[in-house]
C-alpha cells in the first residue's frame, strides 16, 4: 500500500509548480535558503530561545545548533523542561527564536514575512501531538482530509490514507468513537496527508499504553523509509530513544549528546517500559 502513496520530494517537484517551500530535492525555493542540493532540510544555528526579561527570563534554548536531512528519524530526548516542545516549535514556526538562525525547507524562519511563515505552516511542518488534537466534529475521513486541504494539495486520497494506518474501516467515525491509539492514527493520517516533507510529533506516545505506543512510534518509524519523511519526535522517554538511528539529547536547554542511541540501535519488539 505504501508504494501508492508519493513520496512528498516527487510530488513537490511534479505538481508544486508554485516553486513553494517543499524542496527537499532543489533545495532553492525560499530563496533566502540554502541553494545546493545537499543542503540540509533543517537548519539551526545558535539559536536561543529565552522568555521573559531580566532576573526573572527563562532560557529554554540555548545556543543550539542542529542540522537534520531528509528522511531522517530523529529523537529528540530530554527530562521535563529541557526545552523539547520549544525545540519543536521553533523548527515548525510555531514559537520563534530570540537569537540565531533558523532555516527550514529553504525558508529562513529568521527573517521570514508573516506569508511566508504561514505559507511554510502549511507546506512543510505538520505536527503530531500528546493530545491527538483531532476536529471532534469531523470525522476520522474528514480531518484527514482537513490535512490535504491546509496543504493545498489535493491529490493526496484521503481514504487511501487512512488504510494505511490501519484506519480504513473507521472512517466514519467521529473522535469520541475512537480509542485513543485510533485518534493518534487518525493524527498521523492527517499529518501524512499534507504530504510535507517534515512530521513534528510532541510526546506522541505520552497518553497511550505501552503496546499502543509501540504501534505508534513502529508507524511513525514507517514514513521515513517508505516515503523519506524527516520525523522528528520529542520525548522524555529513554526507551523509545533506542529506535532512532540519530538521537539528540537536551538538557537544560542545550544539546548534551548527537548520535546513534548509546546502547546500539533496537528493534522496536525490543522496547520496554
Ligand atoms: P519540555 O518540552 O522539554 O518539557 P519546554 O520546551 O516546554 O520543555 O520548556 C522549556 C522551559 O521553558 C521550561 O522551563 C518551561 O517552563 C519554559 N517555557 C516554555 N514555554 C514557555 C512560555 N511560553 N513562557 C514562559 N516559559 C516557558
Ligand atoms: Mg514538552
Amino acid at each position: 500500500m505504501a508504494s501508492q502513496l508519493e513520496s512528498p520530494e516527487r510530488r513537490a517537484t511534479a505538481s508544486d509548480s508554485g516553486g513553494g517551500d517543499v524542496t527537499v530535492t532543489s533545495g532553492a525555493a525560499g530563496a533566502t535558503g540554502p541553494t545546493s542540493a545537499s543542503a540540509p532540510l533543517i537548519q539551526l544555528c545558535g539559536v536561543s530561545r529565552v522568555y521573559g526579561r531580566g532576573g526573572g527570563a527563562i532560557h529554554a534554548l540555548v545556543g543550539v545548533d542542529l542540522e537534520i536531512g531528509p528522511g531522517e528519524f530523529v529523537v529528540v530526548l530530554g527530562p521535563s523542561g529541557s526545552g523539547k516542545t520549544t525545540l519543536l516549535n521553533v523548527i515548525g514556526a510555531l514559537d520563534e527564536a530570540t537569537e540565531g538562525r533558523v532555516v527550514v525547507g529553504g525558508v529562513d524562519l529568521t527573517t521570514g514575512t508573516r506569508k511566508e511563515l504561514s505559507r511554510f505552516r502549511a507546506r512543510t511542518v505538520s505536527f503530531i501531538f500528546q493530545t491527538f488534537n483531532l476536529f471532534p466534529g469531523l470525522t476520522a475521513l474528514e480531518n484527514v482530509e482537513f490535512g490535504a486541504e491546509v496543504s493545498g494539495r489535493h491529490g493526496l486520497d484521503a481514504a487511501r490514507i487512512l488504510e494505511r494506518v490501519g484506519l480504513g474501516e473507521r472512517s466514519n467515525n467521529f473522535q469520541h468513537q475512537l480509542s485513543g491509539g485510533e485518534q493518534q492514527r487518525v493524527a498521523i493520517a492527517r499529518a501524512l496527508a499534507t504530504g510535507n516533507p517534515i512530521l513534528l510529533a510532541d510526546e506522541p506516545t505520552g497518553e497511550l499504553d505501552f503496546r499502543t505506543g509501540i504501534q505508534i512510534l513502529e508507524l511513525l518509524h514507517e514514513q521515513t523509509h517508505e516515503l523519506g519523511t524527516s520525523v522528528l519526535v520529542v520525548t522524555h522517554n529513554r526507551e523509545i530513544s533506542r529506535i532512532a538511528h540519530r538521537v539528540v539529547e537536551l538538557s537544560s536547554g542545550r544539546i548534551v549528546a548527537d548520535g546513534p542511541p548509546p546502547g546500539g540501535l533496537a528493534e522496536i519488539s525490543d522496547l520496554h517500559w
